[in-house]
């Protein structure tokens, strides 16, 4: 396909499951697209693939700077802080996102390296358990939420472009702050990580339960199949909101624990849970269009509205276009 010169282009940081899935969408919306790995394996399979890699990250961001590209960081947490003081010392004025799982963390580092005028945080709430370039799918994000932060610092411009690619890579984009992404995340992300791994373990140390082991074990140890050193990364660094959840789940088990040794019921915990699982299946989902982004409490108002179960599936009018 033709690249598109009306789009930004895109420079993506890290071509394994999320970046390299970053890579092929935006390609196949139009865009001129190129990436940096670490290792030339992934660089070798994208390229054999027909796409435009590299593991020369200072060539790539050089190009980058060059061609005004939005560079997506794709990385796990630890390099971070590398990459971003490359940036801000190769291709500092080039809009900014990246698919983290915390946000709270990255913004710190980003600050950190004075990038935080260009950012705008990103989080795409899909994936799967296998990881590296051949993982990678044009199609993972179809559907799926992607978060978009809104933090106090957030640009409007950068924002638009950020957004333009969330909609290009066919997700709805859900509005939010970075300190309550990390809220949300411990709880609907991260716990299930530590739930999965505790349910796996406790049914390895039981002789015959692999072998009856069917859809609720399954289902419940899934996330288990991933990776160490991401759930590590996603777990770790996102300590300081997974504490407060681990502690309510700690909390409710123990309580049906006492009950079950005291001969009561358990009922509490098992018609709250019902209760709570019937109103995540009946989330409303509403669609945001009316908020004008760079206007007066323009990101509060898009807070808000991600709170309240809005998506945005479309460009925003800007303050420029609604003049
Ligand atoms: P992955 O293992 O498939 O790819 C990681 C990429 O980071 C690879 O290209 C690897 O070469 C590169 N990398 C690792 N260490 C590096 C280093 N020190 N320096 C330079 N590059 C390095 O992982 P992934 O699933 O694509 O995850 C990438 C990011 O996306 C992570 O921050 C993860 O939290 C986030 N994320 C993952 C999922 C998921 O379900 N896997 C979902 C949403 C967001």
């Amino acid at each position: 396909m033709a690249d598109d010169t009306t789009k930004t282009p895109v420079c993506v940081l890290g071509l394994g499951l999320i970046g390299g899935s970053v890579l092929r969408a935006a390609a196949a919306a139009g865009r001129e697209v190129f990436g940096y790995n670490r290792s030339a394996d992934g660089v070798n399979a994208a390229v054999a693939d027909g796409f435009d890699a590299t593991t020369d990250l200072q060539g790539a961001l050089t190009r980058a700077a060059a061609a005004g590209a939005l560079i997506v960081i794709a990385v796990p947490l630890p390099p971070l802080p590398t990459l971003l003081a490359e940036i801000a010392r190769l291709a500092p004025q080039c809009p900014l996102t990246d698919a983290t799982s915390v946000k709270g963390p990255v913004l710190e580092m980003v600050v950190a390296a004075g990038l935080a005028d260009r950012f705008v945080g990103g989080h795409p709430m899909a994936g799967t358990v296998h990881s590296g370039w051949p993982a990678g799918d044009a199609t993972l994000f179809v559907g799926a939420p992607w978060v978009i932060s809104v933090d106090d610092q957030v640009d409007p411009a950068v924002f638009a472009t950020v957004l333009d690619l969330i909609l290009d890579c066919g997700s709805v984009a859900v509005p939010a702050r970075s300190d309550e992404h990390d809220a949300a995340a411990a709880v609907i992300s991260h716990l299930p990580h530590l739930l999965a791994e505790a349910l796996a373990v406790t049914a390895a140390d039981v002789p015959l339960a692999f072998g009856l082991a069917a859809g609720s074990f399954r289902d419940g140890t899934r996330v288990a199949g991933t990776a160490p050193e991401l759930v590590l990364a996603m777990c770790e660094g996102n300590w300081l909101r997974l504490l407060p959840a681990l502690d309510r789940a700690i909390e409710l088990l123990s309580g049906a624990r006492d009950a079950l040794s005291a001969s009561d019921s358990i009922a509490e915990l098992v018609n709250q849970g019902h209760a709570a699982r019937t109103r995540y299946e009946n989330f409303p989902r509403s669609e945001i269009i009316a908020v004008v982004v760079g206007a007066d409490g323009w990101r509060a108002e898009l807070a808000a509205a991600g709170r309240a179960g809005g998506v945005i599936r479309a460009a925003l009018p800007t303050l420029d276009s609604s003049r």
